[in-house]
């Protein structure tokens, strides 16, 4: 099933997509389950907003072996995170905004989870039931900042740049899905997420044992190789194989 929010009516919903319909929800699919009425509204005539609203987003830095070869880091014993503001949430479609005075801002391709409810001190065998599903996620970085500043909080949380969609995907493996990043339809990043070195139980089990995790909150599982710039004008799209397609300009 395919959870949408979308704005249509004078008034942003969540719904459920199916096919070029979309079938509004009685409520949110977190507190209340879902429960949908009997319209349908056609899709071309919503406009999609990022598929949920995260309290938080706890990103995962390093996770893909490869990756920490390509930035000449060692692979870590436990996993690296660093939190992305909820103000920084931007939905499918929508412009990335380049910062005045940043050198340089890239994209990452990762893969979205979207935590159901309330999670605390859960284990990885205790954390799929707390997962309401998947979307494509992109941890957009002012590279030059990260360097500069020697932790990631400013060069993480510019307003735009956590760009999360198109929907939540909630009949999905995590396992071994094709990731791919295209700048302007150019490939640039190209894997799999079975090359995590954490997995997604151990991820969220992880984080429940720090930080209480809330409903729509998002844990980003890091990115493959090829990072790498952006300039405006760009146009970046996170392809993830069983989601779909998150496109964003930047401007
Ligand atoms: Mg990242």
């Amino acid at each position: 099933m395919r959870l949408v929010r979308f704005f249509a009516e004078g008034k942003a919903s969540y719904g459920v997509l199916a096919g070029e319909k979309v079938r509004p929800l009685a409520g949110d699919p977190f507190q209340e389950g879902v429960r949908v009425d009997d319209r349908e509204i056609p899709l071309a005539e919503v406009r999609l907003l990022a598929p949920c609203l995260p309290s938080k987003i706890v990103a995962v830095g390093l996770n893909y072996a490869d990756h920490a070869a390509e930035v000449g880091q060692p692979l870590p014993e436990e996993p690296v995170i660093f939190i992305k503001p909820s103000t920084a949430v931007v939905g499918p479609g929508e412009p990335v905004l380049y910062p005045p005075g940043v050198a340089r801002v890239d994209y990452e391709a990762e893969l979205a989870v979207v935590i159901r409810d309330t999670t605390r001190n859960v284990s990885p065998e205790e954390a799929p039931a707390h997962i309401l599903g998947y979307t494509c996620f992109n941890d957009v970085t002012a590279r030059d900042l990260q360097a500069k500043d020697g932790q990631w909080t400013r060069s993480k949380s510019f307003d735009t740049f956590a760009p999360l969609g198109p929907w939540i995907e909630t009949d999905l493996d995590p396992n071994d899905l094709s990731i791919t990043l295209a700048v302007n339809g150019v490939l640039k990043q190209s894997s799999t997420t079975r090359n995590m070195i954490f997995k997604v139980p151990y991820l969220v089990s992880f984080i429940s044992q720090i930080m209480t995790l809330l409903p729509g909150d998002v844990v980003a599982t890091g990115t493959p190789p090829g990072i790498g710039p952006v300039r405006p004008g760009d146009v970046m799209e996170v392809t993830v194989a069983g989601i779909g397609t998150l496109t964003n300009p930047v401007r």
